[in-house]
Formats: structure tokens, sequence, C-alpha cells
């Protein structure tokens, strides 16, 4: 109700259902509204504050409510909209717990408000027939931007990883948008002073532009997951104070006491206001009370009247704390909330997953843009046939192995958007590049990925395969990914070179060493390994190793680099593979919230158990590696043995044999001159003792 006057231009509105001093509750233990708490707080610290606040409802005079709706019918001939869309976004400040609500919660909260702000919602029907001819369509909606402040894609939610979500206060409102483009809200797990919610009023929040907007427990967001239907209007409330409606009964958080208070809203009836829903609650001589006011702490809220309506509008013309830009047609376009949906950023995938396949092949693009929908397509893609489309889904021929460029750019009404991929499509050749039975890895070259070794980053933005000094079974260096700090589900892929099997006779294993440490008992870290025959366009899965069974390091919170002793041999057959000219190989990690993992030595031989066993105790290895001058080659023999040491190029042929003959137990060292014999590149040198082989590679710089 409106005591000593109607509607004012210029007011502020805090809402919020709580406070520390006085807790107050309404039915059901729901908490209350902090608004009138912080507003009064502010006003203890800044005097003026206070004064520009009275004074702007003083103004609020029967002949400035007047003046006011002169002026409001005189701007809607001017063709201000019938509904102003406002754009809003949700700060979810949370440190993994319920709090971070999911994405699905935030858009039934939207639609709530929605509903409510449109007179959708079906509790509507149940206003009390006394206030059904004012309850109001505010006609206001609210959409989830779509541009951030630097014109990137949003989906409106921007997830905060902080402590700050617990007993927030105006401190815990992180990376708040500017307020005369978004309404900020502010999503935290509890709040410093007990309450549900709070917001400031125009008047209040005009000298406070970093803390405006709402902030609000994650419990009563949305009637989903950690939400509820009763408690998801009070984003309604908050929101109301955030366009200048104070609580029913006026500037207190004491709602029932007494009828000293206004709202200074014209059809409001006068009330002590409601902590229950009493429907026939009558007070402060009104005939009836308005319960159901969303305004209220009754908890069966069902609508605004039209006074409030007027008075939120108002303020949505004011320049009052930036309210009159929020819905401009400039503003709902940088928001990306104009309708058609804005095209926000292109994007496409391929039919392959790793964007590979082999020479001959063709592959399918699937447009994957944010937002709008596209009505046009213009593609170009370099190397391949067509080599440009206006195809949604073209099929592209590629005949010639390279790496190729791939762009799209999408168009609807709203606009276009354009994504240029550079090197996205690798064509691999049709022939291996390496012979099996001179293969060998152990990532002591140039760093990964390289013209050899691919990395493929399904979840970018966490720590991937990179080389690393820190650690190695053999020689100086491996590959690892530094999982300690990647989240939950990361996963990344290391690929080989192609090889060709076809050299080898019988059983075919991949042997490889790893390391890897869990954080906790629980965590289930995954490496797999997997084969494609087809250069990349699918992959056949031929171990999975995780959690404990991976682990050769135990359980450690620390970062997990390895000791010598804590590097594993793990085997893994090809059986069914020996045939096949072409093939390639990809370790897949997926994290689960783990600790490191390192991969060295990767070697294709026969028999896997004489493969592991005999490595063991052969202690192979090349150093330095790579190497610009001389290098020693190394090993033990158990036995008096017969031995080969043999050094081959890339395609198989030998250039060097460095020993053959017997040898007796023990170690022996071999020195590789490279100025006598090898110019620089890359060589495998074979150490075969009775009729095992080893294969290192040599890099000779
Ligand atoms: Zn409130």
């Amino acid at each position: 109700m409106k005591k000593f006057c109607l509607l004012s231009i210029l007011f502020l509105s805090l809402i919020l259902w709580s406070a520390s001093k006085n807790r107050v509750y309404a039915q059901d233990g729901y908490l209350h509204c902090g608004t009138t708490e912080v507003q009064n707080e502010i006003f203890r610290a800044n005097p003026h504050i206070k004064e520009e606040y009275l004074k702007q409802e003083a103004k609020a005079t029967l002949e400035d409510l007047q003046a006011f709706s002169k002026g409001y019918k005189e701007n809607d001939q001017k063709a201000l909209p019938p509904i102003y869309i406002i754009p809003i976004v949700f700060h979810i400040i949370h440190i993994g717990g319920a709090e971070n609500i999911s994405d699905a919660q935030i858009h039934d909260e939207v639609r709530v408000l929605n509903e409510d702000f449109r007179k959708l919602n079906s509790t509507s029907a149940n206003t009390v027939s006394a206030f059904q001819s004012i309850a109001a369509d505010c006609e206001i909606e609210f959409r989830l931007a779509q541009k951030d402040p630097n014109g990137n894609c949003t989906n409106g939610i921007d997830r905060i990883v902080s402590t700050l979500t617990n007993a927030a206060d105006d401190n815990s409102k992180l990376n708040g948008w500017p307020r005369d483009k978004y309404l900020n809200v502010w999503v935290v797990k509890t709040i410093a002073s007990g309450a549900a919610g709070y917001a400031y009023l125009p008047s209040t929040a005009a000298f406070m532009p970093s803390t405006d907007g709402i902030l609000i427990l994650s419990g009563y967001v949305g009637s989903i997951g950690t939400g509820s239907t009763t408690t998801s209007h009070a984003l309604t409330h908050e929101i109301g104070h955030f366009l200048n409606l104070k609580h029913t009964w006026g500037d207190t958080n004491n709602p029932g006491v007494d009828c000293s208070g206004s709202d200074n809203v014209n059809d409001t009836p006068p009330t002590e206001g409601w902590l229950t829903c009493n429907l026939s609650g009558a007070t402060c001589g009104s005939a009836l009370d308005n319960v159901q006011n969303y305004m209220e702490y009754s908890y069966c809220p069902t609508m605004y009247t039209a006074g409030q309506k007027t008075r939120m509008r108002t303020a949505l013309t004011s320049s009052t704390a930036s309210r009159n830009n929020l819905w401009t047609t400039n503003n709902l376009s940088f928001t990306g909330v104009s309708l058609p949906a804005v095209l926000c950023t292109a994007d496409f995938k391929s039919s392959s997953f790793t964007n590979t396949v082999c020479q001959g092949d063709s592959l399918t693009f699937t447009n994957l843009s944010w937002n709008g929908t596209p009505t046009s397509w213009s593609w170009t893609f370099q190397g391949g046939t067509p080599a440009t489309s206006t195809d949604s889904l073209p099929v592209v021929h590629y005949n010639t192995s390279g790496v190729y460029d791939v762009s799209l750019t999408v168009s609807n009404g709203s606009g276009s958007a354009t994504a240029n991929k550079t090197a996205f499509i690798t064509i691999n050749p049709s022939t291996a590049i390496y012979n099996a039975s001179f293969y060998s890895e152990g990532f002591e070259g140039s760093g990964i990925p390289n013209t050899d070794w691919k990395i493929h980053n399904q979840t970018p933005g966490g720590n991937t395969w990179v080389q690393t000094s820190t650690a190695a079974a053999s020689g100086s260096k491996s590959v690892m990914i530094t999982n300690l700090t990647n989240s939950d589900t990361f996963v990344d892929e290391l690929i080989s070179p192609s090889i060709d099997m076809t050299a080898i006779t019988g059983s075919i294993n991949i042997a490889f060493k790893v390391a890897y440490a869990q954080r906790s008992t629980t965590t289930n870290d995954k490496l797999q390994v997997y084969v494609s025959t087809n250069c990349g366009l699918s992959w056949n899965l031929r171990k999975t190793m995780t959690g404990a069974a991976l682990s050769t390091g135990g359980v450690q919170t620390a970062s997990f680099t390895p000791t010598a002793s804590q590097w594993a041999q793990q085997v893994v057959s090809l059986t069914g593979y020996t045939l096949q000219t072409n093939l390639f190989i990809m370790f897949r990690f997926t994290s689960n919230g783990g600790n490191n993992i390192y991969l060295d030595d990767i070697n294709i031989g026969g028999t896997a158990g004489m493969v592991d066993n005999l490595e063991n105790f052969t202690n192979f290895n090349i150093y330095p590696n790579p190497t610009e001058e001389n290098t020693m080659i190394s090993f033990n023999t158990i036995e008096k043995q017969k031995v080969e040491v043999k050094i081959y190029d890339l395609v198989g042929a030998e250039v060097s044999s460095v020993f053959s003959g017997d040898l007796n137990t023990g170690e022996h060292q071999y020195s590789i001159e490279k100025k006598n014999n090898l110019a620089p590149g890359v060589y495998f040198v074979t150490l075969s003792i009775d009729k095992q082989h080893f294969t290192k590679k040599l890099i000779i710089k």
C-alpha cells in the first residue's frame, strides 16, 4: 500500500528473506529476504545514500505519481517496448558441492521468473477473487545472456570456484558484468546474514555499481534439483527489489508487527505483513490483505499488482542505477538475446573424431555453431573435393596426404559467424611410415606433438600430453600428463605414426612402460590402448587399465614423479593385426581427478612374456640420445648368449653392424661414432639376444 504517496519514478528496493540479527522464518522454516538489513547497513555507513533514498521516496507524492503516469503514457506512445526484456547472468560461486547447481536448475528458474512476471504462473488461478482484477502481467521478460561483456559466446551461466560461496556477502559478488547491460545474479552456498537472498533498490545501487544485482542461496533457485516449487519464487521477490519494490508492509524485516510502514504502492492494501499463508488475513484497516503478493513473506505468492507493475516499469525507464539501458535494442543485441537467436560462434566437426583419415577416403562435416540456427552454410575445404560447399552436411573426398584447413561461415537473419580451423584435417598416406620390426619410441627426440606423434585433446583447457625430462624409464625423457590439476573427465589422446606390421610373424605385442599414482584409493583414472586400421577414422579398443591396477606409485596426494622403480611394463596383444600394413596406436587417458601419468619405451615385438622378462634383465640403453657426437649402447646378458647389435635406417635398411658374436654374462658397452658412420637423422638400433629382438630409436643431430 501507499500511505503518503503513490509511485515515484526513482526508487531502490532490495529484497531478501532474512537477517543475521533477527532471522525471520516464514512458515515451514523458509528463510527470508535480507534486503532491508543490507540496505540499512549501507545507510548507517553512508548517510548520503540514505538521504537520497528518503528524498526520492518523499517525492513519491500523488502529484509525482500522476506526473509519472502521464509521462509513462507519453513514453508508451513513443513506442516503448510493451515487454521489457532483461538480459540476465547467473554467477555460480561454488566449491564443487551441491551449490554448483545444474544448468537445468537455472533454466528452470528462468522459466519461473518469466511465468511470474508475465502472469503465466499456474498458481495465478489460486489468487483470491478480491485480487484477481489487479493481478498484473508485468510484461517483463528475462533471457539468459548469450554474449559476455567481451562479445564471446556464453550460456549466461558463469561458474566460479571460490570459498566465498560460504558466508557470502557483497564480497562474494565475483566477476560482475556491467550492470547497465546485465542483471547479475550470484548463487551461493550460504549467506553470512542468514538470509535466503538480497538485492539493492536502485536508489542505493546507484552508488554501488559493482555490487548491484542479487545474491541468493542455491536452494532458492529453480524448482528442481536442490530447489523447490516453494522457494523458486524467491528470485521473483528479489528482482522486485531490484526494480524498486519494497516489502508490502514497508521498510522493515519484521512483518506482522505494526502498521507503521508503507510500500508506496497505491493498490496494495495497508498491511502488517505476513509470515504465514493466511488468505483471509486483514490488518491495518484493510478489508483483506494481499497475502499472496510476491513481496510478502507468506511463501504462497501468486501475483504482483498493477501498481507494483507500474512502479517496476517506472524503474526500468529511469537512469537511476542504469535500469533504463538493460532493455534497449542495442543492449539486447550486445548481450546476444535478440531474436532470431544470434549465431554467436561458428563451429563444426568431422566424421572422424581425431580428424584423420587415409588418402582416398571421405569425411562428412557437421555444423556445431552456438545459439542461433543457421539458414545458410558456406564451407571451404583446402585439399578436398569439392573445395567449397553450401550444404549443411557436406561429404568431402581427400586424394592427397597432407594437413589441411577447413572453414565455415554460417548465417541467419541475425547475422553470420565464421570458424577457420587451420591444420584441422590430417590425411595420412595409404602406406605406413615405419616398419614394425624396427619400430620403437623412447620420446628422446623433439617434443610432442611432432611429425610422428599427434595429440588429440577431447576436453581442451586442461593439461595434455607433453614431453618431460623430469622422469624416464630409460634415457632422459618420457611423455606425461600433469593430471593432478586436471578436472574430472578430461580426455587426452596420444596417437602414433603409422606402422607396417607385416614384417613380424607370429604373435605381435605392443610393450610400453607406464608410471602413475592414484590421488586417493577411489580415483579411477583410466589408460586405454586403441588401434586403427583406417588412419584414425575408427578405433578398436585393445586394453583398459584403471585405478589401482594402473598405479605403479600407490596413492599420492602430491604431484607424482616416478622413481626408477616406479615404472611398470604393460603389454598389449595385437593378435589379429599381423597383416595390417598401416596400423595406428592410440593411448587414451581419461581423468578421474587422480595424479600424473607417464609413458615411455614403446616397442613392438613378438612373444610378450619373453620380451617382458628378458628386457628387464637386458637393461638395453642408448645414451646420450639424441646425440650430436658419439653415443653409447649398453646392455646386459644373463648367460653366454649369441648377440647381434645392428643399426637400421627408417626404411629398414642396415647401415651398420656394431657387434655380432657370443658374449659372456655381464654388462656390455659399444660406442657408436657418428662421424664415421651416420648422417644426421633417425635410426633404429636393434639388439638381438638369441632370437629375441629389442629395438630403440636413435636420433643423430
Ligand atoms: Zn525482500
